[in-house]
């Protein structure tokens, strides 16, 4: 089997660093999603990394608050996740360039996506932190907005479930999985792979997005391998 994408978005929910305690990082699980990283980055693939901040906050958990300042929270968290993340890949020998949608030039580049494209090119991983800068977005849209800009191929949205499915796989016995789906049919179900906002910036863009494990060693490689393993969301 040959190398089906060359250039990916790969989005890490926050949730996926805290490995069983559900919050906060876990070095173990950030260490080990760094060892698949470096895997397909050593294939010569183009790697840029979204990741969400749901781990440490999300503003919607910012009940009575403003909304803008909860979400402003929320933006910070993922720049928490992608210094760790970057900490993690650099320590393996992998070169890695964290952006910021807001400013803070004494700890990360700004997002400029030019250079994020060299950056890119140069062999070295790019993470998107501190989501699209606005509130009321998503990490999802964010995934969505950078692949469009990046002329990525494919999002890789990382779960710590197999794909989608028409319910609840840890609550019912016979939900089912779907191998395939269309972006309305995610829309029109309401199956919650990706927020709406999302969804819809995929879909008038043409990007597709795979749903799968990031759990099993090796799932991003055999991902980017054209292995057909969770699920598929395009037109
Ligand atoms: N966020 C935001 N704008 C963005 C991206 C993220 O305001 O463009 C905030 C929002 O509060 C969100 C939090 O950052 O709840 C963390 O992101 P997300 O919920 O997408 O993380 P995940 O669920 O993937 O861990």
């Amino acid at each position: 089997m040959s190398v089906k994408y060359k250039r990916v978005i790969l989005k890490i929910s926050g949730e996926a660093l805290s490995g069983s305690a559900g919050y906060g990082i876990d070095f173990e699980t950030v260490n080990l999603i760094a060892d698949q990283i470096k895997e397909v980055k050593e294939m010569g693939i183009q790697i840029g990394i979204v990741i969400g901040g749901g781990n440490i906050w999300r503003g919607r958990e910012g009940i009575g608050m403003d909304r803008t300042t909860a979400d402003h929270m929320g933006m910070l968290a993922t720049v928490i996740n992608s210094l760790a993340l970057q900490d993690a890949l650099e320590r393996r020998g992998v070169e890695t360039r964290v952006q910021t949608a807001i400013e803070m030039r004494q700890i990360a580049e700004p997002y400029i996506r030019r250079r994020a494209i060299r950056h890119l090119e140069k062999g070295r991983v790019v993470i998107f932190a501190a989501g699209t800068g606005n509130p009321f977005f998503s990490t999802d849209t964010t995934a969505s907005l950078r692949a469009a800009e990046i002329d990525a191929e494919v999002i890789l949205l990382a779960k710590k479930v197999d794909g989608v499915y028409d319910k609840d796989p840890m609550k019912f016995k016979d939900a089912i999985k779907f191998d395939k789906l269309t972006y309305l049919d995610v829309l029109n179900k309401g199956l919650g792979v990706m927020d709406s906002t999302a969804t819809s910036l995929c879909m008038d863009n043409n990007i597709p997005i795979i749903v799968f494990n990031l759990t099993v060693p090796g799932n991003i490689k055999n991902v980017i391998m054209g292995q057909k393993i969770g699920t598929i969301v395009k037109e």
